[in-house]
């Protein structure tokens, strides 16, 4: 296999050249931001029993289900910030190189880098939704010291507004996802084992269609073998700041 270095070179003229590209990230992307997966050694079900997220749980026992939803996601996920990839994937759109972000991620933190185009498969933790009215609220204007907090139109339960366990993907980011795959030319994985369904079929969708296939991910990840054309092995943070080097250095010796 050619060197990092190669590769790197490779995947910097691939994205720069590419006529349609589209990155798509996983939990891996946010953990330089100190956002740990949920597998894994490290993973927040080592230290979390999952069932918190489980709908019908939360259902019968909101309480129990908000206790530990506040400490993971705004106790904990609230505090984080954008590292240096969020940061590179927002300059690619700003460049105008960037299509748009399919994100299994709901940390939000695509946004706060300051990328415009993104599809939320799994939804957003930072804005609460009714469970009776469907009323919307953004999480900073909701009080989670009294739990479980209640809708401030009709006073039902709130839920946060990404997908539990045994819940349909949002319409909207569905379709947009799978349409953003297929007018791919180069698709970039960043940061995801491909072992969440449905949204692992999304980088399949991109490769069947005719897309180059670049991966960034320190350990190899189930796409890897299967369907990578350039695989880089390492963390996002660092990856992405050697590709935005070659892209730039690229751009600015054709002017
Ligand atoms: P995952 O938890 O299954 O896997 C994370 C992947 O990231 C692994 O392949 C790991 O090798 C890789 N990784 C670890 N450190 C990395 C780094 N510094 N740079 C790049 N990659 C790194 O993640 P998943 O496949 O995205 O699935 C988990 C699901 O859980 C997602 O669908 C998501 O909705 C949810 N989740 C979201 C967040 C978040 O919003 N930040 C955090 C945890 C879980």
């Amino acid at each position: 296999m050619p060197t990092l270095e190669r590769r790197l070179l490779k995947a910097a003229h691939m994205m720069r050249t590419a006529g349609n590209l589209t990155v798509f990230t996983g939990a891996g992307v946010s953990v330089e931001s100190g956002i740990p997966p949920f597998r894994g050694s490290s993973g927040l079900w080592q230290k979390y029993d999952p069932q918190v997220l489980d709908l019908g749980y939360f259902h019968h026992n909101p309480l129990d289900s908000w206790r530990v939803i506040r400490e993971i996601f705004y106790d904990f996920f609230g505090k984080a910030k954008p590292n240096a990839a969020h940061l590179a994937l927002a300059k690619l759109e700003e460049m105008g190189l960037l299509r748009c972000i399919i994100t299994q991620n709901i940390d939000n933190l695509h946004q706060e880098a300051g990328n415009t185009i993104i599809h939320e498969f799994h939804g957003n933790s930072q804005v609460l939704r009714c469970t009776q009215c469907e009323q919307h609220f953004p999480a900073g204007e909701i009080d989670l010291a009294v739990l479980p907090p209640k809708c401030l139109h009709c006073g039902a339960l709130l839920k946060p507004d990404f997908i539990f366990f045994g819940e349909a993907i949002p319409m909207d980011a569905f379709h947009l996802s799978q349409e953003a795959a297929r007018i791919a030319d180069v698709f970039v994985i960043i940061g995801s084992t491909g072992e969440v369904m449905p949204a692992n079929q999304i980088p399949v969708i991109a490769k069947q269609s005719g897309a180059k296939i670049i991966e960034i991910n320190p350990e190899p990840s189930h796409y890897t073998h299967a369907i990578t054309d350039v695989y880089l092995g390492g963390k996002a943070g660092e990856i992405m700041p050697r590709l935005m080097r070659k892209i730039e250095n690229n751009l600015s010796s054709k002017n």
